[in-house]
């Protein structure tokens, strides 16, 4: 392996081969990824794990539309593809229980033209989804209430390569596995302040300075300020937050009913009973982690649209900032005049689903081994070309 020269941690220990920042669920799968491909790794949080946009409990996996293929939506296919081995490895190693299930999605068609627009995706389907998934248009949905049929005047798509996971089943059992990796250092109640490429060192929140072989920026939405700095560029210049409210309910529904998706409000069936609802899409916002009537707003949509949940309590409201690069895809790979410092952020509304690609990606960056494809449209020098792109035009 490619494995590059570690410096030191300033007090005599080993530095890692790749220090990495932020335990969400990118942070967790790179860690686990690197460990597995025998990279010594420290892991840096500044909470617990999970603090940030990975501690809600909607865990949908939804592909990207079928028609108008390209790069990001084959990288999202083949990750969501993926997943199922992966977790299945992960839950073999820990014991633990990750909540994902394979159930479908349901797309209620309103209008004639939602209805054209959908029976055109057919085809789509078959072609970009490898055949292996089916997308249909149906007169109804097969459990009554699941959606209503008032909402879907004119059919509903059943596609079959949609899944949910639980995300602190996920976090959890990403925690187990690398509890028991020797080459993980975790280093919680610590924030990385800055990182210095020329030297190969990070300086931690409690004073200490830390070498390493590669960094990875993954700290959600707060990465984009380091990433930005270490590629010269102004702190905001490549990336925000954009806030989510979501609710949990006791549903006593079954946890075989496939997602509802209607616009902008999924309705998603867990274990237990329990059915996840969201989500708000916030630019602006006050307090990240509050909720409000507008998550009320979504929770009211949400009864209507399935009414098995009309009157199911609501046992938890959470609210997260989604980390949103500039070019609206996720930003990953080398930072362009940066050596050694590598993104891993952006996941938007899809991290759930391809975090552990993005992971093979950069382990793949760093030990030298085959790398999955990855679009151009992720890479960093992309994402400061729009960023660029918008200061030149105001
Ligand atoms: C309401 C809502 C619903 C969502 N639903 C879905 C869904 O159904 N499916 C899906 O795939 N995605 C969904 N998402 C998006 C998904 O949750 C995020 O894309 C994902 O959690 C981002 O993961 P991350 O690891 O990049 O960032 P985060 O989870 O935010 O993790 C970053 C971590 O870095 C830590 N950190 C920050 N700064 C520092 C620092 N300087 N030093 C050290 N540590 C630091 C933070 O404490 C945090 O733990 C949803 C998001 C929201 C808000």
């Amino acid at each position: 392996m490619g494995i590059a020269d570690s410096g030191v941690v300033h007090g005599g220990q080993a530095a890692p081969d790749l220090f990495i920042t932020g335990a969400g669920v990118a942070g967790l799968w790179l860690t686990v990824k690197a460990a597995r491909a025998g990279l010594s790794v420290m892991l840096v949080e500044r909470g617990n794990p999970g603090g940030g946009a990975s501690g809600g409990f909607l865990g949908a996996l939804m592909p990207h539309s079928p028609e108008r293929w390209n790069g990001k939506k084959d990288f999202q296919f083949r990750a969501l593809m993926d997943l199922e081995d992966e977790i299945a490895r992960l839950e073999a190693e820990t014991g633990a229980y990750c909540g994902y299930r394979r159930v479908g999605r349901l797309l209620p068609l309103s209008t004639e033209r939602a209805r054209a627009a959908a029976l055109g995706q057919i085809d789509e389907a078959r072609v970009n989804w490898g055949g292996r998934f089916n997308y249909e248009v149906n007169h109804t949905a097969e459990v009554e209430n699941w959606p209503d049929i008032l909402a879907a005047p004119r059919g509903v798509v059943h596609e079959t390569l949609s899944a949910r996971i639980s995300p602190p089943g996920l976090l959890g059992a990403l925690l187990s596995s690398l509890a028991v990796m020797p080459n993980i250092d975790l280093r919680l109640g610590t924030s990385v302040v800055d990182v210095s490429p020329d030297d190969h060192t990070a300086r931690l929140s409690d004073g200490s300075t830390v070498s390493y072989g590669h960094i990875a920026l993954a700290n959600g939405v707060d990465a984009f300020p380091l990433i930005a700095r270490a590629a010269g560029l102004p702190a905001h210049a490549l990336g925000s937050g954009v806030k989510g409210q979501a609710a949990l309910l006791d549903a006593k529904a079954s946890p075989d009913l496939p997602l509802v998706y209607d616009d902008g409000v999924y309705v998603i069936a867990h274990e237990n009973g329990h059915v996840a609802i969201g989500s708000t899409s916030e630019r602006d916002f006050d307090d990240p982690v509050s909720t409000d009537e507008s998550l009320d707003e979504i929770i009211k949509r949400a009864r209507r649209l399935c009414p098995v949940i009309k009157h199911a309590p609501v046992i938890r409201r959470w609210a997260g900032v989604r980390p949103r690069a500039i070019g609206g895809d996720p930003m990953l790979g080398p930072v362009p005049g940066a050596p050694g410092v590598l993104a891993m952020a952006g996941g938007f509304k899809i991290s759930f689903g391809i975090a552990h690609r993005m992971a093979d990606v950069l382990v793949a960056e760093i030990t030298g081994s085959e790398r999955p494809e990855t679009p151009m449209s992720f890479s960093v020098e992309y994402h400061a070309a729009k960023a660029s792109g918008k200061s030149s035009t105001g």
